[in-house]
């Protein structure tokens, strides 16, 4: 069967020459050879020069993700190809054997809108398991080929599948979760710079793990020790018990959702923790104002909230917020205190996150000092052309 062809408008393409992977709707000129939702189609630039192959999907604003210059069909092999590369990546910076990491960075690992995390046992609960999310149509089509290749290159115990992210609808798709092979048990021990976490991947509660913050967690260790450490967003833990193990002297975490703290507590007994770690349950502005207000001060706050600026349009009101929070962090951190401070939305970049942390600095009338300037983990990679792909932004400042 001969491939469809898309035709772009003319001067369309030099995004996507650049290395942005998607099309959207209002670029393209014309479409040949009737291609029914998530089949594979060709991409030309206007004057008939090919830009690659991708999932057409005439249900969504972005009608094509292209997966690859050269093969004209995302098969078994091309999957398997492109995890044995993704894997291969990884290798260079950790031992995959050891760790869990994320394993497919969707489109920054040639994959459109696949995302998967592979989570390793500790001894005492030995197996690897894959929890997936396919966000997009092409690989809900291809689903099969996708795990028959996952077990190829991962040779995992169990898939499971997460697809409840809100961005399936605009796919045109349902949230889907449960097992898609092998066994996944309903919770495992895994280890992360030396400590030891519980983690749930089954359907029902969203747990998992955010693996993106591992490398930033260690450097926030680091400096943790003999501080008195406020952990504002901890959902299971993994910053705060972490600067608890490497010597912090106190560490309280904040969330607003229950079972995330019920199982950070968990988490904090599993280190030996647990009596220099307490909860608290409250929405973390008003938690900072309290603080703020009663006198005590902190020797380090961590800031790690969910995404701010879901969009273009949310960016101001996402800008007040991180303000908000930054000015309040600062306001309670003694002298020569530590912020480590996160945002992660590619909406929101890091100048935009540098020039808000320097206006949150004048409002309390603070110096800093930057200590560090990270982002995202190795294992979740930035493609030059994709800044979609370069969401977290991370600063460890010095309050003066
Ligand atoms: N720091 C965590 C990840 C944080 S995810 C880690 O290292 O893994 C964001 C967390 O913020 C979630 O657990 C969510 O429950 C919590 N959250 C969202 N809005 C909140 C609010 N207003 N106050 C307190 N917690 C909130």
């Amino acid at each position: 069967m001969k491939t469809p062809v898309i035709t772009l408008k003319p001067r369309e393409e030099p995004r996507i020459r650049a290395g942005h992977p998607w099309v959207y709707d209002n670029e393209i000129a014309s479409v040949a050879g009737n291609p029914t939702a998530g089949d594979s189609v060709k991409v030309n630039d206007a004057r008939g020069k090919s830009l690659g192959f991708g999932f057409f999907n005439p249900n969504s604003k972005i009608r094509v993700r292209i997966f690859s210059k050269t093969a004209a069909e995302a098969d078994r092999a091309f999957f398997a190809q492109a995890f044995s590369e993704a894997l291969e990546w990884r290798r260079r910076f950790f031992d995959t054997g050891k760790l869990s990491f994320r394993a497919v960075f969707g489109e920054a690992d040639s994959v459109p809108g696949l995302v998967v995390d592979l989570f390793r046992g500790e001894p005492e609960t030995p197996g690897s398991w894959l929890s997936c999310q396919f966000l997009s149509l092409g690989l809900d089509l291809r689903r099969d080929e996708i795990v028959g290749a996952l077990r190829d290159v991962f040779a995992p115990d169990g898939i499971i599948e997460r697809s409840d992210a809100p961005v399936r609808a605009l796919e045109g798709l349902e949230p889907r979760s449960g097992t898609l092979w092998g066994v996944v048990p309903p919770s495992f021990i895994m280890a992360e710079n030396g400590c030891r976490f519980a983690i749930d991947l089954s359907e029902g509660q969203k747990t998992g793990w955010f693996l993106d913050q591992r490398a930033n967690r260690a450097a926030a260790a680091r400096l943790a020790t003999g501080r008195d450490v406020l952990d504002a967003f901890c959902n299971q833990g993994g910053f705060g018990i972490q600067a608890a193990a490497a010597g912090a002297k106190s560490v309280i975490a904040v969330d607003s959702s229950p079972e995330a703290l019920a199982a950070a507590a968990r988490n904090a007994q599993l280190n030996g923790v647990a009596d220099r770690y307490s909860i608290a349950e409250a929405n973390a502005f008003d938690y900072l104002r309290e603080v703020e207000r009663s006198g005590k001060r902190f020797g380090m706050v961590i800031l790690d909230p969910p995404a701010f600026a879901k969009s273009r349009h949310a960016v101001e009101a996402a800008h007040r917020g991180y303000r908000e929070i930054n000015v309040r962090a600062m306001r309670i951190l003694e002298h020569g205190g530590i912020l480590v401070t996160c945002s992660c939305s590619h909406w929101f970049d890091d100048a935009r996150f540098d020039s808000m942390l320097a206006e949150a600095a004048a409002d309390c009338g603070r110096r800093f000092r930057v200590v560090e300037e990270r982002m995202q983990d190795v294992d979740h990679p930035v493609i030059s052309g994709y800044p979609e792909s370069r969401y977290l932004t991370c600063r460890i400042l010095e309050v003066l």
